[in-house]
Order: structure tokens, then C-alpha cells, then sequence
């Protein structure tokens, strides 16, 4: 066991990596230690008397490029940390390949390969889940463990976390293109928020991001690292949980795979399944818990038919907007020669500080383009270059970008498995744009991104838009536009979502129905997609679920004014 500071200047041990679990039992087995994963091992080793075992498919996070915030395209093209996933081809499209979906296969999940912009989503989301039977996950029950997760040097403490362990600081934005945005944004109709994640969402913003001392605070490093020594939780590395073996309603074992070495533990407590909203249903559907009819053109029996594990998929839909610039000067890519590189390099190694420290994502905005006022449905991410994060490598220009997104999309995808081999990719399909309510607000989405690139406060800076959506006219030439550059904001969701009917996959506190200790915790139990980015959202769920695992009392719901 090494030892290391952690960002307040205390020296803590380093977590207990082990290459074979020390135990044959635990009372918790977690399957999958990203943005959920990370939080569970946490909090329930808080409580000494708990034995936990923490299973991760993917190898260490100490990576420097994983680390430097600024270095966030570098891990993302590898193969070592990016499962690199592809959804089937949307039917509206004559392209050869569906959407490319990265997630995280490293301690932290995708926590340790996004693009650490923290987002809460709005309480109207949170409202609805607790509208449609989940009445603990109100805004007002959800707001203490947003809080509980984060330590903010800004904003009101109504709101804000101050004491929590993943760091939320907020971006400079001071690139003349970002202030350029800002000014347009106000023109267009949207004021400055100063706190997107405090009483009110809407309005253009300058991006907050989850960075503790110029390092990506990924759930892995706030929860794992940066915390007090914990001799009850083992971190086992590079193991892919292949199965999970029953008795009755009960799990007792997962059988891993670690460096081709079959092995099996037992668990005397709850088996969670934090495995994304990729792999945990697949988990789930390779037990034998999925719709019959799935299951039965593979090999594998029916345990219990569920049709809901892979139905209610759910993801944001993107379009990126690609302008040049006039000066190329004011574009981030004039500063990242090779020479350019290694200054920023070294002033981030030496200092943690300079450009290094930066997500490139540091203005954006949520807008309303119906008639309700308080609620998104539409979020905009710029980056002051043109970046291509292609899985195959990273290409960037001097160019200004903006991804565009629906925040409150009503199509559903599904999720589902041709094989019974583990180690096959499940198949899933977004259908996205398959209702009269996202191809009308998708429209809008873009007719709104056209119009706030068209404010006098651009003065010249931007070229025109490099795909040509700003001289379209009619509104099937747009739509079209928008079917042939449609693109994952990376946010799936919903695939074992929590519910009270019939087709929910799992309870309020995660547990899924029809058994005694088998749970799924991550962004797969999310029941309908909040308008926002879904890292700090999956963390807030991890943290009250932790509560209920360890039977401790939820956290008071907290009712702030708002305007
Ligand atoms: C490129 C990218 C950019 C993003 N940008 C942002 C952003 O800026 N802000 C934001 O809020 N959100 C962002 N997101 C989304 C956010 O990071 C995810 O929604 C969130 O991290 C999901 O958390 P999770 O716990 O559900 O799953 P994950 O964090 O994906 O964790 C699942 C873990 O389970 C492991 N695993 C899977 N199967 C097995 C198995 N069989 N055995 C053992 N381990 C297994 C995986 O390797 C992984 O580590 C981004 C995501 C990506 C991929």
C-alpha cells in the first residue's frame, strides 16, 4: 500500500488492489466501479463491519492523460479504456455504422474518459420520477445527495455542496470566442446564469467542471483515492464478471475472468450491479432475466421474463455545428502545436495550471423552445476548436464548435443480446427521433443554434457553418440535415429502469423485482432521462442508494425558494 496527498493536504493510503480476492465471501460484491461503482464502494466500506469487494473489467486510471483534464481525447481513442461500443444503424439512415457510443473500461468508469462537465439535470425531472410512483426521488429528496456529493467553491449553499468529495469548480471562458458566445447568447434572448446547477437552469452559462487541483476529479479519484484509507474494501482489476449463479430468488456467487483465469466468489449480502447501461442489463439477460422471447433465440434459460431489462432506452441526440475562425488566433488549436503541447504539459505537471486543467468545454446553455419556461429542451457545449474524437484518432483544427442537444427526448430504444458468450457486445438500437415531439423540437434545436450564431456580437470571428444547416429553408431540408448528422451525446440510459408497474425492471432503491439481494445502481435505473449530462446525476443516485443499503435514514428533503 502506497501513500499520497490528497487535494485537501492530507496523506491517505492508497485503495487495496488485489490480483485474487483475499476473502471467498463478501457482504458486497459490486460489479463495475465507474460514476456509481466508485460511490457504492465508498460509502457502504464506511461502515467497518462490511466486507466489500469492488470488480472492475478494465485496468488502473493512472494514466497522466487521464488525469490532465486537457489530455480527455487521449484515453477516449484507446482501446485499454474505451469498450468503444456502436448501436445498431438508425432506420432513417443510409449510413453504414450507427452511432458510435464510448464508455469507460478503467477504474472510474466513464467518469475517467468524459468530459467532466457537472450538470444536475432540472427539478421538474426529478418531480416527474416522483409523479410516476417514485415519490423518494422527488427533487426536494434528491437535492441533499446532490449536495452530499460535492465540494463547490460557488454558488448558494441552498443549493451547492461545500464538504462533499467529487471538487466542482467553474470555467474562466475568458477565449475571446467563449465571451463572443456569451454575447450572442444574450442577444439572441438568453441571460447569464451564474449557477446552472442552483435555482434555475436556464440561460446561457459558463460550464462547470468536476477538477480538484487542476486533476479530473473522476468518481474513481474523489471516492477511491482522495478518501481516508479503507482496509474493508479490495479492488480487483481487469476481471469481468462473466455470470452470476443463484439459489432460489437469491445471488450467491459471480463467476470472473481475470487475465483468462476462471474464478468464483460468493456474496452473503447484495450483489450490485454497477456495470453501466450497457452491461448491466446484458448481466441480467446472461442470467436468464430478460423478455422470454429474447432469450429464447440464444441458449440461455429463462430465469424470470422481464421485459423490461433492455427496453426504455434512452439517450440524448447531438448535432454538432462546425464554424471555422477569421483569426486563428482566437481558436484553441493555435495553441496546441507540438511545441505548444509540451508548455501546456509541463505548466500542468509542474504547476496545475494553464490550459491543462481545462475540459475545452467552457460556455454552454440551456434553453426552453416551448411554451414552459423552467424546463429544457435543449442544451448547448462549445469548445473553442473543431475537434474530431473519432475512435480511431483525434483530428483538431482551428474552428469553433457546438454540440446541440434534446434534453427531453420522448423516443426509446432498446437493449438486447444475440449470444450467451460474455464477452459478445449486446446489440442496441436509440430509434432516435421516432416521435412528432423530437423531430418538431429538433427543428427548433436548430433553427435556435442558427440564430444565435447569426448575433451581431460574432463580429466577423466565425466562418460560415462548415455542413452548410445555416442555408437550408425548409423544414423537411432541415430535418433531413438533421437525420444524416445525428450523433450519442454519449448518455444511455433507462436499459433496468426503477419503477412501481410492470415493466420496471427494479424498485426504488434499485433492487430488482423478484429478487432478494440482487440490485443494478447506475445510470441504467434512470427511469426518464434528465436534461442534463449524467455523470453528478449517476453519482447522486449512488450516494442515496448507499443510504438504503446500509439502512440508514434518507437524508431530509430539502424545499429551497426558487424564483
Ligand atoms: C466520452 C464520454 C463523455 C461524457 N461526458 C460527460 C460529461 O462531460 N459530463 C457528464 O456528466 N457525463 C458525461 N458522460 C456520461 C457519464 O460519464 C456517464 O453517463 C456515467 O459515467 C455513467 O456511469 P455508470 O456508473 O452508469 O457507468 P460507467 O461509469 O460507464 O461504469 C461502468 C463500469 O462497469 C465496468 N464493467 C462493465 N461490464 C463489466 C463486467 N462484466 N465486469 C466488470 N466490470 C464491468 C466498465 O468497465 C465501467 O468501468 C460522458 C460519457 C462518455 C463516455
Amino acid at each position: 500500500m502506497g501513500e499520497k496527498a490528497a487535494p485537501n493536504g492530507e496523506i491517505y493510503t492508497m485503495p487495496t488492489f488485489v490480483k485474487r480476492p483475499t476473502l471467498s465471501v463478501y457482504d458486497y460484491i459490486i460489479v463495475g466501479s465507474g460514476s456509481a461503482g466508485s460511490v457504492l464502494a465508498a460509502r457502504l466500506t464506511e461502515d467497518k463491519s462490511n466486507k466489500v469487494l469492488l470488480i472492475e473489467a478494465g485496468a488502473s486510471d493512472r494514466n497522466i492523460f487521464i488525469q490532465m483534464p486537457a489530455g480527455l481525447g487521449i484515453p477516449l481513442m484507446k482501446d485499454r479504456y474505451n469498450w468503444k461500443f456502436f448501436a445498431e444503424i438508425e432506420h432513417f439512415t443510409d449510413s453504414t455504422e450507427g452511432p458510435y457510443t464510448p464508455r469507460g473500461r478503467v477504474l472510474g468508469g466513464s467518469s475517467s474518459i468524459n468530459g467532466m462537465n457537472w450538470v444536475r439535470g432540472n427539478r421538474a425531472d426529478y418531480d416527474h420520477w416522483s409523479d410516476c410512483g417514485l415519490t423518494n426521488w422527488s427533487y426536494a429528496h434528491c437535492l441533499p445527495y446532490f449536495k452530499r456529493s460535492e465540494n463547490c467553491g460557488h454558488g448558494d449553499s441552498a443549493y451547492r455542496g461545500k464538504n462533499g468529495p467529487t471538487n466542482v469548480i467553474k470555467a474562466e471562458a475568458s477565449n475571446p470566442l467563449f465571451q463572443a458566445f456569451i454575447q450572442a447568447s444574450n442577444e439572441y434572448g438568453l441571460a447569464l446564469n451564474n449557477d446552472h446547477n442552483g435555482a434555475s437552469q436556464i440561460g446561457v452559462h459558463k460550464t462547470q467542471r468536476n477538477v480538484a487541483n487542476g486533476i479530473r476529479h473522476s468518481a474513481s479519484q474523489a471516492y477511491l483515492y482522495d478518501q481516508p484509507d479503507k482496509p474493508n474494501l479490495e479492488i480487483l482489476l481487469e476481471t469481468r464478471c462473466t455470470a452470476i449463479e443463484f439459489s432460489g430468488a437469491d445471488a450467491v456467487k459471480v463467476h470472473l475472468n481475470r487475465r483468462g483465469e476462471n474464478f468464483s466468489i460468493e456474496v452473503a449480502g447484495e450483489l450490485i450491479l454497477s456495470a453501466g447501461a450497457i452491461q448491466s442489463p446484458q448481466l441480467l439477460m446472461l442470467a436468464g432475466i430478460g423478455d422470454a422471447n429474447m432469450l429464447a433465440d440464444t441458449e440461455i434459460s429463462v430465469r424470470q421474463h422481464m421485459p423490461g431489462v433492455g427496453s426504455n432506452l434512452q439517450d440524448h441526440p447531438a448535432w454538432c455545428f462546425d464554424y471555422g475562425v477569421t483569426n486563428s488566433h482566437d481558436s484553441l488549436a493555435s495553441k496546441l502545436s507540438y511545441f505548444g503541447r509540451l508548455k501546456i504539459g509541463m505548466e500542468w505537471l509542474l504547476a496545475k495550471r494553464g490550459l491543462g486543467i481545462s475540459n475545452h468545454f467552457e460556455v454552454g446553455a440551456f434553453l426552453c423552445l416551448t411554451e414552459n419556461e423552467t424546463i429544457p429542451d435543449v442544451q448547448m457545449e462549445c469548445i473553442a476548436m473543431k475537434g474530431d474524437f473519432a475512435p480511431e484518432g483525434i483530428t483538431i483544427e482551428p474552428g469553433y464548435q457546438c454540440f446541440t442537444s434534446l434534453q427531453r427526448p420522448t423516443s426509446r430504444g432498446k437493449l438486447w443480446i444475440e449470444s450467451a458468450d460474455p464477452t459478445k457486445a449486446p446489440k442496441f438500437q436509440f430509434n432516435y427521433l421516432s416521435t412528432h415531439y423530437d423531430q418538431d423540437i429538433t427543428i427548433a434545436a436548430i433553427k435556435a443554434t442558427r440564430e444565435i450564431f447569426q448575433q451581431p456580437a460574432w463580429n466577423g470571428r466565425l466562418t460560415p457553418e462548415l455542413s452548410g444547416v445555416h442555408q437550408l429553408k425548409s423544414n423537411q431540408d432541415i430535418m433531413q440535415w438533421a437525420y444524416a448528422h445525428i450523433e450519442s451525446n454519449y448518455h444511455p440510459c433507462g436499459t433496468c429502469r426503477m419503477g412501481t408497474d410492470d415493466e420496471a425492471v427494479t424498485d426504488e432503491a434499485g433492487k430488482v423485482h423478484g429478487f432478494n439481494n440482487l440490485r443494478v445502481v447506475d445510470a441504467s435505473i434512470i427511469p426518464s432521462i434528465p436534461a442534463g449530462n449524467l455523470n453528478a446525476i449517476t453519482i447522486m443516485i449512488a450516494e442515496k442508494i448507499a443510504d438504503s443499503l446500509l439502512g440508514l435514514p434518507a437524508l431530509e428533503a430539502e424545499y429551497p425558494k426558487h424564483n
